[in-house]
């Protein structure tokens, strides 16, 4: 027992729980405590006594100790909610974590280094084993959800390794070759999307060039910094690296690092910690830019939500909003507004002869002719199955009566491309205007629209009815 470590182990989760049990029995160097209250806990760190290691599950166990800010190394166990596990664990700046299936070697080797107190990932990078810290960072990387968090830890893990001055992931865009965008850089989380201009890093543009790293010794001597030593004696620069990160075969982006005047030089092995980082970079800075697409998308997912499906113009709940607005602003500044009803001819006998789909294709086409002939500021939408509605600010009774009878013999001269034989396609359409007496509201408007078109129907259809009494 005597000079045993002392390891603190706290979870309730029974698969950390067994494996650990099996893990400590007998173990020669560590003595194990587990504890299961969080007021257990928060006495047993409380004890001046060596604490070597908690362990502890993530992400409910590590939350608790994250909020104890406490200054034991911790190591993290994730075995079933993997996703927010290691996203708790990327969070928490913990390194030194075993994702299930746990293997006795591995917390074995953990334990090791961290109770001589060293950091996870630079005694890897320290013993040569690059390709092991790589491995390491990468398997946090692809996990963790946003993308933008996993390139800046890629930048802090990398800066903590070597120290640079400057380390940040840019990305390139082949639209607009002339510029790149600072994704992540070190020095600031909260750096994202930041434009510059390339005329001033020729060590960029040449590696876009030649798709190849260029290191700069020396930043003052170099031929390829000519153009911009005044940059370079004002800054303070001495050497810069630049790496390519590609993604199938194109470059995406690029990790570029410098160090200021009065510091080193980078040595090989860094260098091979840069490649090997800026290719572990290369998936989470594609997603980078899914991600700022799914961000575009939102405004397009609000239109989609004003928009009917089958015929691209408005739907029914945005012209509902629009009327009452237009409706009040009509009152307020004494302003005619009128309502127009469509309701197409004998439409069932479409489907019947051509088919559903043709309906369809023909209901499509039917609106944007109709969209097209309206002005901007009028309303044009999809009312329900084969009727459509179109809302006409400051026209009164007599411009609307004209605009109804224009609309009706364009749709019923048009020739619809769904429709191989010359089939004309009429429609029936009723007006009501807001001058007349029996509108108190916008309801009353629709309604008397809607009279209007019936009216119209029953006369013999191809017809525009207004204010029917
Ligand atoms: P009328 O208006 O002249 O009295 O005759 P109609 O044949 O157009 O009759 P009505 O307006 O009562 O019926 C509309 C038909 O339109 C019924 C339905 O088959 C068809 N319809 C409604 N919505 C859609 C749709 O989204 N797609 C297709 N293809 N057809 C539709
Ligand atoms: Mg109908
Ligand atoms: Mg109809």
């Amino acid at each position: 027992m005597g000079n045993k470590k002392e390891v603190v182990i706290y979870s309730n989760d029974k698969e950390v729980n067994t494996f650990l049990k099996s893990f400590f029995k007998n173990n020669q160097n560590y003595n194990a405590k587990f504890i299961r209250s969080s007021n257990s806990l928060k006495k047993e760190l409380s004890f001046k006594k060596k604490i070597v290691a908690i362990l502890t599950d993530s992400p409910y166990g590590l939350e608790e100790i994250q909020e104890l800010k406490q200054k034991y190394p911790v190591i993290a166990l994730v075995s079933k909610n993997i996703t927010q596990g290691i996203h708790t664990i990327v969070k928490s700046d913990v390194e030194c974590y075993l994702i299930s299936p746990f293997h006795k070697d591995d917390l074995e080797n953990k334990l090791g280094v961290i109770s001589v107190g060293k950091k996870w990932i630079e005694t890897l990078y320290e013993c040569g084993n690059n390709h092991h810290a790589v491995v390491e960072l990468a398997t946090l990387f692809s996990s963790t959800l946003d993308p933008h968090e996993v390139l800046y830890l890629i930048v802090r893990k990398l800066a903590e390794i070597i120290k640079v001055d400057r380390c940040s992931i840019l990305s390139i865009n082949s639209i607009d070759p002339q510029y790149a965008n600072v994704i992540s850089t070190y020095e600031d989380p909260k750096i994202t999307n930041i434009r510059i201009d390339l005329r001033k890093y020729p060590e960029i543009r040449k590696v876009l060039n030649s798709r190849e790293m260029i290191v700069v010794k020396d930043a003052s001597k170099d031929p390829l910094m000519k153009e911009v030593q005044d940059i370079i004696k004002t800054v303070g620069i001495r050497s810069i690296v630049v790496i390519p990160v590609i993604f199938y075969d194109e470059i995406i982006g690029t990790l570029l690092l410098r160090t200021s005047r009065k510091k080193h030089t980078f040595t090989d092995k860094e260098i091979k910690m840069c490649l090997a980082l800026a290719n572990a970079s290369a998936t989470s800075l594609y997603n980078a830019f899914l991600y700022e697409n799914l961000n575009l998308e939102k405004s397009k997912l609000e239109k989609f939500a004003i928009t009917d499906y089958l015929t691209g113009i408005y739907n029914i709940r945005y012209f509902y909003n629009r009327i009452e607005e237009e409706f009040s602003r009509s009152e307020r500044y004494r302003l005619p507004l009128s309502c127009m009803m469509f309701d197409i001819d004998y439409f069932k006998r479409i489907n019947d002869t051509f088919g559903h789909r043709v309906g369809d294709i023909i209901l499509r086409e039917f609106a944007q002719l109709v969209k097209m002939h309206t002005r901007r500021s009028d309303i044009f939408a999809r009312y329900g199955g084969e009727e459509f509605i179109l809302l006409l600010p400051q026209t009164d009774e007599k411009g609307a009566f004209v605009e109804a009878e224009r609309l009706r013999n364009i749709i019923k001269n048009h020739h619809f491309d769904a429709l191989k034989k010359k089939i004309n396609i009429t429609v029936s359409i009723g007006v009501a205007c807001s001058t007349n007496k029996k509108i108190r509201n916008y309801d009353d408007l629709i309604n008397i629209a809607d009279n209007a078109m019936f009216a119209a129907k029953h006369a013999g259809r191809d017809r525009v009815v207004i204010n029917p009494s």
